[in-house]
């Protein structure tokens, strides 16, 4: 509590003059006049109302009554030896001051804040006090003047609304003088800073605010006036800018400035908005599934890593296709198919080169862009992952499961552009597919004519059905023990407008890369049944099946319809699928051929012997028959090792109650051969070709 005592005579202060009131304590008694005179210096200096303050002619406050504590909420012991300011813009204050020297008095009105924040009207007078001729200094009463009832409603009311939009606004809120000083926080500030809590923060200069925001807690008032420097030039042009806390927070600061040098700051967090924005980034360059990039973000990266266009000597761009991802996907549901999706984009991951980039495309394809001298490691890498995706996927619920990749690489050259690479590897991949699977292949010039003439015939064969290009021929199979026809084997022939006869073993393979096999597949079934319903004889019709019809229950399916619709007996139905069925880990493919065996169809085992198939996985499987394939049969008169093969074959047959088939026999050596070994059928030019006829009633 400052008070003022007189220090100077009794007489001395009668002479001062203060407001209209001259003090006048006038006594003949000199020591009465001085307890007169300190009496009423602490009547008044201890006074709760008026509001006093008394100021040094240099506007320094020295003293600053409780009236004035209690009005304005600052203490004496912060406004006492400080410039008078308060209330207003220094230079205001600087010239009411001018005023007071000039006239003895001033009066001033306007919105003071309270250190509370909440403002109040001030309506003051200053008067200022000689010593003589001498300034000794002013002394200000200030009186609450807020406007009440009727005629002060309006005023009160947009007080209060002020305060109201100051405490509730989401932002935080800071009011700096000119001195770079805090002069009002709202609450919303100290909710968003914890270190702010409970703090007097006014007085604050503005760096150490900025460090207790936004720096390390403990971090001095130089590690705020360094972040404030680094966002200075935003600041400055009444930028949002956006500054992290230590706790991981984006906080949005705008700087305004205010007339008189004075300055507001505002914070918002916008931390969820931030994140928001990322994830919406994020989002729009990598795939959600997986997390990997996606073909956006990896033609992004493609394109800067060029210049001027072309990429540099050295880039490796892989593109990887699962083989056998679609059956997964089918027999076990979309979950499954996610899981293994996931699981296949973390162990590209793991190989993955730090420089590198794994991107999924969608469905089943991934990407990987190994950009500058990474592009050394794509072929060791290619082989390492060929490995590495073969090995089983645990899915919750089920037995692991197997898929493989195909795998082709584009290496760049000094003029390759970003399209050709992803061009190139594309080319690369479609090769590698038809080399069979877990197979990986370069790019080379050639891969690309091969390319654009397979997908011209793929094209073209996708409308061969639709123009009737397509035909089916017929060749028996003969009984060995009688020499009657048993049964046809039914072949896709196709004759192309322009190029004539294609043969199967082009585009068979071709339509097996897409679901187009599925097409030919039930067309020539149906055209295959349909005849043989119409044969004099009983003899069984055997049609070729591609692995990539089985194992989604679509067979069984459309089998069932097409012998419903023919009437053909399902036993004189024989289904012959290749040797490549038994290295096909898909358990839906034996279940399709369960279902089919036992609807009473014929199951056959094609081109025996060339698939490096385990004959212990014949058992898994319910073959009817075997057919040996044709090269063995060539070779068997010349060369014992084939001969050997025959008998062995021949065994097997007898041993599991399978009757055997010998394919390809074109000469009598050859037929004695098959039939002293003891093969049940044999097929061959011998006794006739495959024939568009039908067999004459
Ligand atoms: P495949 O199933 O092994 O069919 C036998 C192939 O051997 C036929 O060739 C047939 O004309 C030929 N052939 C028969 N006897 C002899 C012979 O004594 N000597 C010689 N050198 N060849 C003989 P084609 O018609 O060219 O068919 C080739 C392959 O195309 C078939 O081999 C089969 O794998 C596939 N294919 C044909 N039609 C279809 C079909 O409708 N669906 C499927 N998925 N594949 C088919
Ligand atoms: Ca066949
Ligand atoms: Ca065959």
């Amino acid at each position: 509590m400052v008070s003022v005592r007189g220090t100077q005579p009794a007489a001395r202060w009668g002479c001062a003059s203060m407001g209209s009131e001259a003090i006048a304590i006038r006594t003949d008694d000199d020591d009465a006049a001085s307890a007169l005179h300190d009496a009423w210096s602490r009547l008044v200096w201890n006074a709760t109302d008026p509001a006093l303050c008394l100021l040094d002619p240099h506007g320094r406050v020295v003293a600053w009554n409780p009236g004035a504590e209690h009005l304005t909420g600052y203490l004496a012991a912060e406004v006492v030896g400080r410039t008078f300011a308060y209330g207003e813009a220094p230079e205001d204050s600087a010239a009411a001051l001018a005023a007071v020297r000039e006239a003895g008095r001033h009066e001033t009105e306007g919105w003071w804040p309270r250190r509370d924040g909440s403002r109040f009207r001030a309506s003051t007078v200053i008067t200022a006090i000689h010593d003589g001729d001498r300034l000794a200094g002013f002394a200000q009463t200030i009186r609450d003047a807020t406007p009440r009832g009727e005629e002060g409603g309006q005023f009160e009311a947009v007080a209060l609304i002020l305060d109201l939009a100051l405490s509730t606004m989401s932002q935080g809120l800071c009011l700096f003088d000119a001195d770079g000083q805090v002069r009002l926080l709202n609450q919303r500030f100290f909710a968003m800073f914890a270190a702010a809590g409970g703090r007097d923060l006014v007085g604050m200069p503005v760096a150490a605010l900025w460090a207790l925001a936004f720096a390390e807690p403990d971090a001095g008032e130089g590690a705020g006036a360094a972040l404030l420097a680094g966002h200075e030039a935003g600041l400055a042009r009444g930028e949002a800018v956006v500054v992290p806390t230590p706790d991981g927070r984006a906080i949005a600061v705008v700087r305004r400035g205010v007339p008189g040098g004075a300055f507001v700051v505002t914070f918002e967090d916008v931390t969820r908005q931030r994140e928001a924005e990322l994830e919406i980034i994020r989002l729009a360059h990598h795939d959600a599934l997986t997390g990997l990039a996606n073909r956006t973000m990896l033609w992004r990266r493609l394109r800067e890593s060029a210049e001027g266009g072309r990429l540099p000597a050295g880039t490796a761009l892989l593109f990887l296709d699962l083989d056998g991802f679609k059956a997964v996907n089918d027999d076990l549901g979309h979950q499954a198919g996610d899981a293994l999706l996931q699981q296949v984009a973390d162990r590209l991951r793991r190989v993955l080169p730090p420089t590198g980039l794994a991107a999924r495309f969608g469905g089943d394809e991934f990407a990987l862009l190994l950009p500058g001298v990474a592009g050394d490691l794509a072929v060791s890498l290619a082989e390492g992952l060929l490995i590495e995706l073969a090995r089983p996927y645990a899915i919750e619920g089920q037995r692991p499961r197997h898929v493989t990749a195909s795998i082709g690489i584009a290496f760049s050259e000094e003029t390759t552009s970003p399209d050709a690479m992803l061009h190139q590897a594309d080319c690369a991949l479609y090769a590698a597919k038809g080399a069979g699977k877990a197979a990986w292949r370069p790019f080379t010039p050639e891969l690309q004519i091969e390319r654009s003439d397979e997908e011209r015939l793929e094209q073209d064969l996708r409308h061969a059905i639709a123009a009737g290009q397509l035909g089916v021929a017929y060749q028996p199979l003969i009984g060995l023990s009688h020499g009657a026809v048993t049964a046809r084997e039914a072949l896709l022939r196709w004759t192309h407008p322009g190029r004539g006869s294609i043969p199967p073993r082009k585009f068979i393979p071709l339509a097996e890369k897409s679901d187009l096999i599925r097409v030919l597949g039930l067309w020539i079934l149906d055209r295959a049944c349909r005849d043989a319903a119409a044969w004099p004889d009983q003899a069984r019709i055997c049609v070729n099946v591609s692995v990539r019809q089985l194992g989604d229950g679509s067979l069984p399916r459309a089998v069932q319809e097409i012998l419903k619709q023919t009437g053909l007996t399902p036993r004189r139905l024989e289904l012959e699928i290749t040797e490549t069925v038994l290295t096909n880990s898909t358990e839906g493919i034996v279940d399709d051929l369960q279902l089919l065996h036992a609807m009473g169809v014929r199951i056959s085992l094609d081109d025996f012997g060339v698939g490096f198939s385990s004959l212990g996985r014949l058992r898994a499987f319910p073959f009817d028959r075997i057919k040996l394939d044709a090269s063995f049969v060539r070779d068997a008169v010349e060369r014992p090792d084939c001969r050997a093969i025959v008998g062995v074959v021949a065994e097997l047959g007898r041993r599991l109650g399978i009757e055997t088939v010998a394919e390809g026999v074109e000469t009598p050596a050859q037929l004695a051969v098959v039939h002293e070994e003891g093969f049940t059928e044999g097929q061959g030019y011998l006794f006739g070709r495959a024939v568009l006829t039908a067999p004459a009633a």
